[in-house]
């Protein structure tokens, strides 16, 4: 979930959900999904085309990871609302992904800002990130949370709309804000808590979780193994999944697919420790300069 300044949904854009929609659904297809587009309220060809892209283009990061979309009919609902009323300037001021019945990802969208201004805004790449994962128990909200946060970034670097350095750099901030939140909480405490009450702790201190266990499979694998490869085989056997998982049975299932065990001894050490990861060594490792980030021309 994008949760932006203000918490709170608004009434109005609730009611916006549950209107009859003026724009009848498309489907935009792309490896691995089709996915099924629907945009609430009126809004003019012209908006509808550029919001149409801009879908298509996020969604299409997500291929950067492992060169095919996880889910195979995900639903997109795209709801009109301006930036100014959730406290912020952003023209994707909130998202979140709902999966009953299968995965939705509803964008709020400032609908009259330029593509380019969509196309900057990190809100879809988090949702649809969000995907890449199956429903994580509330009680290790920071693994759902945080390997959003993190590919995020990832693949807003690889797909050319951060540059290396603004990816390290949005990297480094989170993970100073959640050094900061809420020290005395483990990451199992921290999510308990809540977002409201430990928000910063719970997003990033999993993001950091997640370049840990990245760093490492691709260091002693010479870069054969990664956090994409394991996310590739797992969504091979297990996604879609209709179920939620704890987090020991997601990242028991991980290492599972992959030689020696990364992902529980993270656990082990993390989970239910007070403080938060050391990323330092991590991030300074080169590999996330020459491959985590690296701009990506093919989905492979
Ligand atoms: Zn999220």
């Amino acid at each position: 979930m994008r949760s932006p300044a203000l918490l709170l949904i608004s009434a109005a854009a609730l009611l916006a959900l549950s209107a009859d929609a003026t724009v009848p659904s498309s489907v935009i297809n792309i490896p691995g999904a089709s996915i099924d587009l629907e945009i609430r309220g009126s809004v003019d060809q012209e908006n509808t085309a550029k919001l149409k892209r801009w879908v298509s283009e996020s969604a299409g990061q997500v291929l950067l990871a492992y060169g095919r979309f996880p889910v195979p009919e995900p639903r997109v609902v795209v709801v009109p609302s301006e930036g100014g009323r959730w406290g912020g300037d952003s023209a994707v001021p909130f998202g979140r992904v709902t999966r009953g019945g299968g995965e939705t990802v509803e964008l709020y969208v400032d609908v009259g800002r330029p593509l380019a201004d969509l196309s900057a805004d990190w809100t879809a790449t988090h949702e649809f990130s969000h995907l890449l994962l199956p429903r994580i128990s509330w009680q290790q909200k920071w693994i759902s949370e945080g390997f959003a946060s993190y590919y995020q970034n990832v693949l807003m670097a690889r797909a050319g709309n951060y540059t290396t350095n603004q990816a390290i750099e949005k990297l480094t901030q989170g993970f100073g804000r959640g050094r900061g939140s809420r020290p005395e909480l483990s990451l199992n405490d921290a999510a308990r808590e809540g977002v409201r009450r430990a928000r910063y702790k719970i997003y990033w201190s999993g993001a950091a979780i997640a370049l840990l266990a990245d760093v490492e499979l691709r260091e002693r694998s010479s870069g054969t193994e990664s956090l994409d490869t394991v996310l590739d085989r797992f969504q091979r056997c297990c996604l879609p999944s209709r179920r939620s998982w704890s987090g020991t049975e997601l990242f028991t299932k991980f290492d599972s697919l992959i030689e020696d065990p990364v992902f529980m001894p993270l656990y082990r050490q993390y989970a239910n420790t007070a403080g938060f990861p050391d990323f330092e060594d991590a991030l300074r490792s080169d590999v996330v300069r020459d491959e985590i980030f690296a701009v990506r021309t093919s989905t492979h």
